[in-house]
């Protein structure tokens, strides 16, 4: 399917790496210029490199911490005028709801919540004057149902969600959409970081703590970036204009529930 979007500029931010990569590749597949960022520039620049050489778009590589003012200061100066933002960062770590105090929900909240606002805050403007533009916020399947050990995951994703239902509403007459989509469990390293954690815990070694994990999702696997990424560039093309506010839900099934 022709996307409808060649020749657009996204923004993909904590791209270097799993499912911010995926969307990158699928949108640089559609024919998307990019600009791509991580906080480490080795693998981002590496990132870079081989999607010019796989798809012949523009990238621009930026290594910063999009948390932080500074970073996605410097990360906006190089988007410039993007048509299609989509946002990541890093999932804050598990824990027990007794071990978090106020610096750790505020960690939580730059990182899942601020810094996608203050993305649109920034780039929407710019989307509206032209009369078009895309925007996919990567959050979790932890927004539908709770994941226990992800309370700051949990509470900082649901605070985008409800943000995103309302200004989606407001910025659509203009041709633009905000969308989420919703991953659970993909093989890229943090889902090797979540079996390590399982796998030491339950004293169990690595291939039997994601044989229990696949156990439980109706597919029995991960997800791929790559399957992710393609959700997110149909989201990102012509043909979803009409979408708008929605949470897309990538799990395999595992969110038991009707709608
Ligand atoms: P990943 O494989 O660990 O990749 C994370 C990417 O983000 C890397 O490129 C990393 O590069 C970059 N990054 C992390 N923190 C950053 C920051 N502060 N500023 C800029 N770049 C940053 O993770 P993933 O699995 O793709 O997960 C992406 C998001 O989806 C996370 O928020 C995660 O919690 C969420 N999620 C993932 C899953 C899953 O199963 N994979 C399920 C539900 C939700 P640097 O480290 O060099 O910065």
């Amino acid at each position: 399917m022709d996307l409808g979007i060649k020749g657009r500029r996204a923004l993909v931010t904590a791209s270097s790496k799993g499912l911010g990569r995926g969307c990158a590749e699928a949108l640089a597949e559609a024919g998307v210029d990019l600009v791509l960022n991580a906080r480490g520039a080795e693998a981002l620049e590496a990132t870079a490199a081989d999607i010019r050489a796989a798809h012949g778009v523009e990238v621009t590589a930026v290594a910063a911490d999009i948390t932080t003012e500074d970073g996605r200061a410097r990360v906006l100066e190089a988007a410039g005028a993007v048509d299609i933002l989509v946002t990541n960062a890093g999932g804050p770590p598990p824990g027990m709801w007794s071990d978090w105090g106020r610096s750790d929900f505020i960690a939580a909240l730059d990182a899942n919540m601020l810094a996608p606002i203050a993305l649109m805050t920034a780039l929407l403007p710019g989307m509206i004057e032209r009369g078009w533009g895309r925007v996919v916020n990567i959050t979790s399947q932890s927004v539908k149902a709770p994941i226990p050990q992800l309370g700051l995951s949990n509470a900082a994703r649901t605070g985008l969600t409800g943000y995103v239902a309302g200004t989606s509403r407001q910025v659509a007459p203009h041709g633009v959409t905000i969308n989420n989509l919703l991953p659970g469990i993909h093989d890229t390293d943090r889902a090797t970081s979540l079996d390590q954690g399982v796998s030491q815990r339950e004293g169990v070694d690595m291939a039997t703590a994601r044989a229990r994990r696949e156990a439980t999702i109706p597919t029995r696997r991960y997800g791929t970036p790559e399957e992710f990424g393609a959700a997110c560039a149909f989201i990102c093309s012509q043909h979803a204009g009409f979408m708008v506010g929605q949470n897309v839900l990538l799990d395999g099934g595992a969110t038991n529930a009707t709608i």
